[in-house]
């Protein structure tokens, strides 16, 4: 398909990736002497809301990258800290709530050619492309790892009243409901039938007195 070097025709390649776009970092000045190094602190924009659910990372998110860049034989080893906001909804109260969550990179971006691109499948170990390395599928990746799947808004978050659904969190610790004797529900069955009001909740039609 791809009619230029011919070298790779993998999907991730055949994009055209912007330079210093999001999470698409260009690694040229490193070039290709294992040892170089090359810290990187940037504020990237998410162009996409990326994790779970209930929980994601918002779209437009600033997300803070504390990298280290280092060429090594096989490729561009990424390592350092990716710290953005999340947004997402509380499991147990359904309110919704922000927080952060912190990731850890290790992540070799095989060059084309080398040995590791030839012996390993693109979705084990990441390509450099066009001399760019793009983080976005590794931070994708690790927020699955992260993220819990089912979040709290806060760890001891009391979720809802069981019986009428309020927020405890705003009903207050005295919240409760009397709950009726189970007897007396029983007899609340056959009480339209004895008395002349019927109750609401009578379904079946009520004997025919002749
Ligand atoms: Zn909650
Ligand atoms: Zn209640």
């Amino acid at each position: 398909m791809p009619a230029g070097s011919g070298s790779t025709s993998r999907s991730h390649a055949a994009q055209r990736r912007e330079p210093d776009a999001a999470f698409v970092l260009d690694v040229r000045s490193l070039g290709r002497r294992p040892g170089t190094m090359k810290e990187l602190r940037r504020t990237a924009v998410a162009a996409d809301r990326l994790g779970l659910e209930m929980i994601a990372l918002p779209e437009g998110a600033e997300v803070e990258l504390d990298l280290r860049l280092q060429a090594v034989s096989e490729g561009v080893l990424v390592t350092g800290t990716v710290t953005a906001p999340t947004a997402g909804e509380c499991s147990r109260c359904l309110e919704p709530f922000t927080d952060s969550q912190e990731l850890y990179l290790t992540e070799l971006f095989a060059y084309p050619d080398s040995a590791t691109e030839q012996t390993t499948e693109d979705d084990e170990v990441y390509r450099l492309v066009d001399d760019t390395v793009d983080l976005e599928p590794v931070i994708i990746d690790q927020l699955g790892l992260e993220l819990p799947l089912q979040p709290l808004c806060t760890p001891d978050c009391a979720g809802l009243c069981p019986e009428c659904g309020v927020r405890m969190a705003i009903a207050g610790s005295d919240h409760g409901h009397e709950i009726l004797d189970p007897r007396w529900a029983g007899l609340a069955k056959f009480a339209p039938e004895s008395s002349g009001s019927a109750g609401p909740d009578t379904g079946a039609a009520e004997p025919d007195h002749q």
